[in-house]
């Protein structure tokens, strides 16, 4: 045991190094070395991309059987379906709360830093016109699509929320079979063995996949768009801070009585993986992994991971809180209190039907938008600058899935609180 702990630290500092010196390293690709074959064509775009995106494909490889023989044994071995329902209810509600006190903080904080007024911008100014406006999901359609009609299909396209619809069945019905589906139910409790392994071994190279993904992005982007868009980056990132920090540490705390600094502690390594990647599914198999040696057990981190991955979106609907305040300001268009209303129900919305993959959230933007009648041409403006938010925002979306399930996991005695704490 003590051997063990002791290698998976080091794996959190290699996966810490990766990503602080991939940013050092970036930074001065970008500006002290001049573009060039060598650089752009063989480093940038060649081992950095082969090997960053190489990381990234091993982990994505692992979410649909990962989730499905994890999903499967942990409701098989909870065997209640109406524990499972509590489950899901009590994270469900707790999803839909963080997100709606997320862009609520958001749309505070951006009335304070007040990051368009003065722009006086108008639509003609925008060059690129390229961000369209996207239609409001249908109620009845989305809840419709949960059910599989064809579940091989739904795990192919690597649809979450019918995959865990899905696997659930499956686990809760292998329970009350028993020794009748014996051979099945050993079948998935291996192959879950087998995800575990194949997880561990994808994550040795994870501190020079990070490490390369971080390079390549920082190398890509300079900060001339951040200067010039300092307030509206500073009030994303300030709420993103007041969420992480304030707000979760306190639903942690009060919730379940965890030290806050130690959850943060144990869980960094998760949100740097989920920064340098910019994608909360693929982040699913390491979050569940990380929560279980934190103590979450996986009887309800398996459910709520994945189900948070779809669903849960906290950091995006922050960035869509200050995107609101900014154009409007930007476009001197006054929004009123009912308006505001409108973006908090539209944002946890879009929150919901956003994919956890790079830049959907800019695309749900568009929603957001339509539904208080900002131009959707504003978009544009934050483009430049969304590469990075999107990082930060992602590190955000996973932490408050781990947080949620945390809670949902001590309200049904499946935390190990002293494991947590220790
Ligand atoms: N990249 C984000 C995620 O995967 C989604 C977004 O905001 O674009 O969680």
């Amino acid at each position: 045991m003590a051997v063990k702990k002791k290698k998976e630290l080091s794996l959190t500092s290699k996966i810490f190094i990766g990503l602080i010196s991939g940013v050092i390293l970036g930074i001065i690709l970008h500006y002290l070395v001049p573009d060039g074959n060598i650089k752009n064509k063989y480093l940038v775009d060649g081992l950095f991309q082969v090997v960053g995106q190489g990381f990234i494909r091993g982990m994505q490889m692992l979410v649909v059987p990962l989730v499905f023989a994890s999903l499967v044994t942990g409701s098989m071995s909870m065997g209640d379906s109406k524990k499972l329902g509590k489950v899901g209810v009590r994270a469900i509600i707790f999803y839909i709360f963080t997100t709606s006190l997320a862009i609520a903080s958001a749309l505070f904080i951006g009335n304070l830093i007040n990051p368009g007024k003065g722009m006086n911008m108008s639509i003609s100014e925008i060059g690129d016109t390229t961000a369209k406006a996207m239609e409001a999901p249908n109620f009845t359609e989305t809840l419709l699509d949960i059910i599989p009609t064809n579940p091989i299909n739904g795990l192919a396209e690597g649809n979450m929320l019918q995959l865990i619809f899905f696997a659930l069945i499956v686990g809760v019905l292998l329970a009350k079979l028993g020794q009748r589906v014996e051979g099945i139910a050993n079948l998935f409790s291996e192959l879950n063995e087998l995800m575990m392994e194949m997880t561990m071994l994808v994550m040795k190279v994870a501190p020079i996949g990070v490490f390369c993904l971080v390079a390549r992005t920082f190398s890509d982007i300079g900060f001339e768009a951040l200067a010039e868009l300092l307030k509206y980056t500073l009030g994303v990132i300030s709420s993103l801070a007041v969420q992480c920090l304030i707000i979760y540490m306190l639903l942690l705390k009060i919730f379940t009585g965890v030290n806050p600094f130690k959850f943060l502690k144990k869980f960094f390594p998760v949100m740097g993986f989920a920064f340098s990647t910019a994608s909360s599914n693929a982040t699913v198999p390491l979050s569940i992994n990380t929560l279980e040696e934190m103590g979450v057990s996986k009887k309800v981190s398996a459910f709520t991971i994945p189900l948070g991955a779809t669903i849960n979106m906290d950091g995006t609907a922050i960035m869509q809180g200050v995107a609101v305040v900014f154009v409007s300001q930007a476009f001197n268009i006054d929004l009123t209190m009912s308006d505001y209303m409108t973006v908090i129900a539209a944002a946890t919305l879009a929150s919901i039907g956003t994919a956890g993959i790079p830049s959907v959230g800019l695309i749900t933007l568009s929603m957001v938008f339509n539904s208080v009648g900002l131009p959707v041409e504003g978009i544009a403006m934050i483009m430049g600058i969304d590469r990075i938010l999107d990082m930060t925002r992602t590190a955000i979306n996973v932490t408050g899935d781990a947080v949620c399930t945390t809670i949902a996991a001590h309200q049904n005695d499946m935390l190990d609180r002293e494991q947590m704490n220790s």
